[in-house]
């Protein structure tokens, strides 16, 4: 049996070592159209921050080491051009000897993610700019920060990756202007959270601006137009607005596409032809909570797809069960997290809810480092249901963001929250933890 697969970073690289864990004979062979597999995508920006000092503790895994350890072939600079599924080939562009070739498939699985959104804006090609995707990205961002180390940076979107690289580029010693189009930043949060990020954001003197898009930029590169009438200066421009799947390989040989733009898996993520698989950014999965078709880009995701396509091609079959969406993001010493569905998503989709909100110390507050802690639950009023949670605070936020994305996976109500043993000390938590408190005032 031969396994092809396209992409050889967070789901494909996955998927190989696990397929391959499960199945020592199978042959596997991972293309990947740029020069790098297996890097921490989500480690680039706190290397552009010099938190990770080394490039290479970035890079999990080489075409050498996956060939020596794994027996798994890699071939990098290799892109996939085309999917013949009548004839179970695909078609391959090799950029190093710049020649083109087939090869066949028993099982095709697809995981070449997606691509940096590049916002409409009038003179944008003026501008020096740049996007976050792959480790060769972040190289030249890293060039361009060395060689000017005193420049300034205009950070379009204020979701994940904007607010990451906030702080990394300050951390980096560049001045950071941060424009949002939103009226808050993380609009995944609901407003009152998301000022707290704010609130932090300038303290530590970044230059936000919310409710506002660049309208245009000058002929000199540098001076941008806001659309609320203020003039920003900056050397570069860090596009983050959001990203697109990477489907045109899926289009192109007519396999399905749902409506949310992702392509189109079954549970065991496999696309309307039984022998491609879809996985990671690419796909449109399902959403725990509602069960309605949702594209979730993140990393736990694809890890967990990567296993799900493996075992099914290993004739193990077991089900992805949806996805929760659980994302945490660090802002300088605040931390926001959430999952699930925020007020405005279930507006949007008619789902009546209410909502419990607690704010408190993350531990007893006469242990030093004691910070407030911010929680809101949005549940059904029907049956205790969680249907979404945010959490923002300087500590702490992890594990309760853990633990309520662990009772949400288990079936817990909102109010089985106040049964939940906690491990107390004054230096954790306190005898009733915020998590049991959302519990208890939810009854
Ligand atoms: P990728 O990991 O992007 O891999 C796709 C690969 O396919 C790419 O290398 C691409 O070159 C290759 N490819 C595409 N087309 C072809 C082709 N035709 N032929 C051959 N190869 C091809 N998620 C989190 O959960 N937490 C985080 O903290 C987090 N931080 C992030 C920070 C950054 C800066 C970025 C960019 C992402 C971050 N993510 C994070 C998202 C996470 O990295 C993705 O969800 C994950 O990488 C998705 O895996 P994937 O396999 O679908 O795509």
């Amino acid at each position: 049996k031969r396994v092809l697969v396209i992409g050889a970073v967070a789901g494909g690289a996955t998927f190989a070592s696990q397929l391959r864990m499960l199945d020592d004979k199978i042959e596997i062979i991972v293309f990947e159209k740029n020069a790098t597999m297996a890097f921490a995508n989500c480690g680039l920006p706190y290397y552009l921050g010099g938190f990770v000092k080394q490039q290479d503790h970035l890079i999990a895994a080489t075409p050498q080491s996956f060939q020596k350890d794994r027996n798994i072939e890699v071939r990098i600079q290799h892109e996939v051009i085309a999917i013949d599924r009548d004839q179970k080939k695909i078609t391959i562009q090799d950029h190093i000897k710049d020649t083109r070739y087939d090869e066949t498939y028993d099982s095709l699985v697809l995981s070449p993610g997606v691509t940096p959104v590049v916002p409409q804006i009038e003179g944008l090609s003026h501008a020096n700019c740049y996007t976050l995707r792959a480790y060769e990205d972040m190289l030249k961002i890293d060039e361009y920060v060395e060689e000017k180390p005193e420049s300034s940076v205009c950070i379009v979107g204020a979701g994940f990756i904007g607010l990451e690289m906030a702080e990394n580029f300050k951390a980096r010693g560049l001045t950071v202007h941060l424009v949002q189009r939103a009226g808050h930043v993380l609009n995944m949060l609901d407003v009152e959270l998301a000022n707290t990020i704010e609130d932090e954001l300038k303290e530590q003197g970044i230059h936000l601006y919310t409710d506002t898009t660049i309208d245009k930029v000058d002929q000199n590169g540098t001076t941008l137009h806001l659309a609320n009438g203020k003039i920003i200066e900056a050397d570069f421009l860090l596009l983050a607005v959001g990203v697109k799947p990477n489907k045109q390989l899926a289009e192109q040989s007519k396999l399905d596409i749902g409506e949310t733009g992702g392509v189109k898996v079954n549970r065991y993520m496999q696309t309307n032809d039984p022998s491609v698989y879809a996985i990671g950014d690419v796909i449109e999965t399902i959403d725990f909570i509602t069960g309605s078709p949702k594209r979730v880009p993140l990393a736990w995701v694809a890890h967990r797809q990567a296993y799900v396509a493996a075992r099914h091609i290993a004739s193990e079959p077991i089900e992805f069960k949806g996805a929760l969406g659980t994302a945490i993001c660090k802002v300088f010493d605040v931390t926001g997290a959430l999952l699930g569905h925020n007020e405005k998503s279930l507006r949007e989709k008619n789902i009546s809810f209410k909502t419990v909100s607690h704010e408190s110390k993350q531990h007893a507050g006469y242990y030093p480092g004691a910070e407030k802690l911010m929680i809101k639950v949005h549940f059904s009023p029907k049956d205790g249901k969680i249907y979404g949670a945010q959490i923002v605070g300087k500590d702490g936020v992890d594990k309760r963001i853990d633990i309520i994305a662990t009772a949400v996976s288990a079936g817990l109500t909102v109010f089985d929250l106040q049964e939940i043993e906690i491990a107390y000390s004054p230096v954790y938590s306190s005898p009733k933890d915020p998590i049991n408190m959302i519990g208890y005032k939810a009854m």
